[in-house]
């Protein structure tokens, strides 16, 4: 039985999910707001495991978790996490019984969602200006009065540029949510309030109000254009399978995109984008191989690609089974998430969580 599951795959690629650099993340977030520090595992925590990161968070001094989906939050629960856990996110049609009966407080945007949460903890959220979820400031006073006799735990909203450091929406968001916080105060709720993520953590102490909800940071990814002493968590890895001399005037891979202008060694690494290297990279990327950066040519296949280690008699000659990283925290030189990201025009939150794919598989480092 277990040979089906556990010989399916050769072990052709891993993330190795750093702990130690996730606790010392989050006692930099709490060190920083000096409020409790809800971490956020949504999308099974960014692509790094939603129940390890959880369990990590806790011990380095979050006290609270948060998930997008109630499924998500039930499923920690069932895992053993046993702090408080905020999902904010559920469809009109969602059974919120296996979330309420596990004790999970829900995000309410509107009064439809209110009777669709009863019997929960809830966070009312007001929308404050990302136009997204959260209540607009027209119902808010009907909302916060129809939950007169719910159990109102905290007031919330979420920021639309907080990782630009002095956008003026930042003070507008909030000043209405302060706004919305005395409104719902006048209707009788003593609630605790939330705003901050991971770039106004970092940047804004000051809107740090009751807590804080982290995520990219945590994970040791920098949302800020200034320094900070995060530490990426996440090393995307795999290894050499072959080497092999290719002559002068020859194409590789799909397209011939590539061709050696001399004779070369190139070396195979058993990863593509079936496993998370986004095709977009093709003939714009290296990896870190046998000491030092080096180019990955031509396109790169579902499976495969190929790494250009020129004549392969230096110092540092490239083998068979030797570590490749394709990402990683960039200590040693290796290529970063914010690399790939940059390149291909995205933000690295997507780059580590698009590594949440079967085929590749997840290593712990620091697991207490
Ligand atoms: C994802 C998310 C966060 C965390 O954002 P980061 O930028 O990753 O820190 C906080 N609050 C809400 C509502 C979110 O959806």
């Amino acid at each position: 039985m277990g040979d089906v599951m556990s010989g399916q795959y050769a072990p052709r690629a891993e993330t190795v999910v750093d702990l130690d650099s996730l606790r010392h993340n989050v006692a930099l977030l709490a060190d920083r707001a000096q409020v409790p520090v809800m971490a956020v595992v949504k999308a099974d925590g960014y692509g790094h495991g939603a129940v390890p990161v959880a369990k990590a968070a806790l011990e380095a001094g979050a006290t609270w978790i948060g998930a997008a989906s109630p499924a998500e939050a039930v499923d920690l629960r069932k895992a053993g996490v046993e702090a408080p856990i905020l999902a904010w996110l559920h469809a009109p049609d969602e059974d919120l019984s296996d979330a309420i009966a596990a004790g999970v407080d829900l995000g309410v945007s509107s009064v439809a969602e209110l009777r669709a949460t009863e019997g929960a903890r809830i966070h009312l959220k007001i929308d404050t200006g990302l136009n997204r979820n959260g209540c607009s400031a027209e119902e808010w006073p009907d909302l916060v009065q129809a939950a007169r006799d719910h159990d109102v735990h905290g007031i919330w909203s979420h920021l639309a540029s907080a990782d630009e450091l002095g956008n003026p929406s930042i003070d507008l968001q909030a000043k209405r949510f302060d706004h919305a916080y005395e409104i719902a105060r006048a209707a009788g709720h003593t609630p605790i309030r939330h705003i901050a993520n991971s770039a106004a953590a970092l940047t804004r102490p000051d809107l740090a109000y009751d807590m804080v909800r982290v995520g990219i940071a945590m994970y040791g990814l920098n949302p800020v254009p200034r320094h900070e002493d995060l530490r990426p968590v996440m090393t995307f890895r795999s290894s050499v399978v072959s080497t092999k001399l290719t002559r002068a005037g020859e194409g590789v891979s799909y397209g011939h995109t590539w061709i050696a202008e001399r004779d070369t060694t190139l070396a195979l690494v058993p990863v593509g984008y079936a496993d998370g290297v986004p095709r977009g990279l093709s003939g714009r990327f290296e990896v870190f191989l046998a000491g030092r950066r080096r180019p990955v040519v031509g396109r790169v296949c579902m499976d495969q690609i190929v790494v250009d280690c020129g004549d392969n008699r230096g110092d540092d000659p490239v083998n068979p089974g030797d570590e490749v990283i394709l990402f990683g925290p960039g200590a040693h030189g290796e290529p970063t998430a914010r690399e790939w990201a940059d390149k291909l025009g995205t933000i690295d939150y997507e780059i580590v969580t698009n590594m949440y794919r079967p085929r590749v598989r997840r290593r712990y480092v620091g697991m207490s």
